[in-house]
């Protein structure tokens, strides 16, 4: 598909620099030797679909999305997360993050979620008091950089394909005691429990993979990361009396917001251990899916292992319309399913790629 390689080119071009980008010297060129190469570019998620399904993995590796589904409740909460990231990017940096999320006031409007726990009003609350808490001074570390994109090089598959590991960190940041420099991380969650706490600070597969990938980039010792957790609960605000507080809910409200920085470590064993897993997921089911997609096009999904019906995937699959209901029709893939809009362009998306070098 020459089109989309081409539409990629300046993408990763951008992308190659974390570590300029980060000003950090001295820092091994990432993607080396890559001129007109053909590598293998996976982002986290698409690690997962993978182990998830290989015909929703084609069908995402593909850019199709089903055009008569409602949005789901979960795409709620992916869009109030995104503007709560804008926001914590805006107020780490400096900006007013209040400008940077107003926006969101009509969209929220728009997609009805102006009660809802997030909704804009909700979020304004949520970010107050969370902004209220942590004195930009007195935050035990300083951010480098927010919102860094990366290319971080896995290893090379069995064929000779390179494989690059891509995505987004929240931001770089620097211990300002020890100069340690690790990853901050932005979560919000529907429920901030010990279950959720446990899981980042011990094993979170992303949280493992944004270390991996600052490593790599910037050729030192990343075991670390901070979780900025942050509960994306309806902060209570009537004329209702708490019985934790002992006064009105208007005037505890912003008690009830549930955030912590949630240390995380990995060890360098965890750190290998994900790599070999990722080459390994790649080796057996993404790039024979990447290369079936490549040779035979979309339609290829009619074929394709349905694996979801046995990891449960197929309960909550955007694709299960065409691929469950009308059971894989050729004709209804064409009337079902269209290219998703290219709005967010910019984001880094997985598949083969060539890359070219950019004498660095
Ligand atoms: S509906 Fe099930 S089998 Fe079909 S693509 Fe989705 S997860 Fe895979
Ligand atoms: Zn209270």
């Amino acid at each position: 598909m020459p089109s989309r390689r081409t539409a990629r080119k300046d993408t990763n071009t951008r992308r190659k620099i974390l570590g300029q980008e980060a000003g950090v010297e001295n820092v091994a060129p990432v993607l080396e030797n890559v001129d007109g190469k053909e590598r293998l570019q996976v982002s986290i998620h698409t690690l997962q679909i993978a182990m998830d399904c290989r015909t929703r993995l084609l069908l995402r590796l593909a850019g199709l999305m089903d055009i008569g589904l409602p949005p789901p409740g979960s795409y709620v909460s992916m869009v109030a997360g995104s503007w709560m990231h804008k926001a914590l990017a805006a107020w780490l940096t400096k900006e007013d993050w209040k400008v940077v999320l107003a926006p969101y006031k009509t969209m929220s409007e728009e997609l009805a979620i102006t009660e809802d726990r997030r909704g804009y009003d909700n979020l304004i609350a949520i970010m107050t008091e969370v902004v209220g808490r942590y004195p930009l001074a007195r935050l035990p570390f300083e951010v480098l950089k927010p919102e860094i994109s990366f290319v971080a090089p896995l290893g090379v598959l069995a064929d000779g394909t390179p494989v690059d590991l891509i995505g987004y960190i929240d931001a770089l940041v620097q211990d300002k005691r020890t100069g340690q420099r690790f990853i901050l991380e932005h979560k919000t969650t529907g429920k901030l429990d010990e279950a959720f706490t446990r899981r980042f600070a011990e094993y979170d597969v992303q949280t493992t993979s944004y270390m991996l990938a600052a490593e790599t980039v910037l050729g030192e010792k990343i075991g670390d990361a901070w979780v900025n957790a942050i509960e994306m609960a309806k902060v209570p605000s009537s004329d209702r009396k708490c019985n934790k507080h002992g006064v009105q809910y208007e005037e505890c409200g912003p008690m009830h917001v549930k955030q912590a920085f949630i240390p995380a470590r990995r060890t360098p064993e965890d750190l290998e251990e994900f790599r070999a897993r990722a080459l390994d997921i790649c080796e057996r089911y993404v790039l024979p899916v990447a290369r079936a997609l490549e040779r035979r096009g979309p339609s290829v999904s009619t074929r394709t292992s349905r694996d979801g019906k046995f990891t449960g995937a197929c309960d909550y699959c955007e694709y299960s319309r065409w691929c469950l209901t009308s059971n894989r029709s050729p004709n209804a893939l064409n009337g079902m399913l269209k290219k998703a809009p290219q709005a967010d362009d910019d984001r880094l998306r997985s598949g083969l790629v060539k890359v070219e070098a950019h004498g660095n």
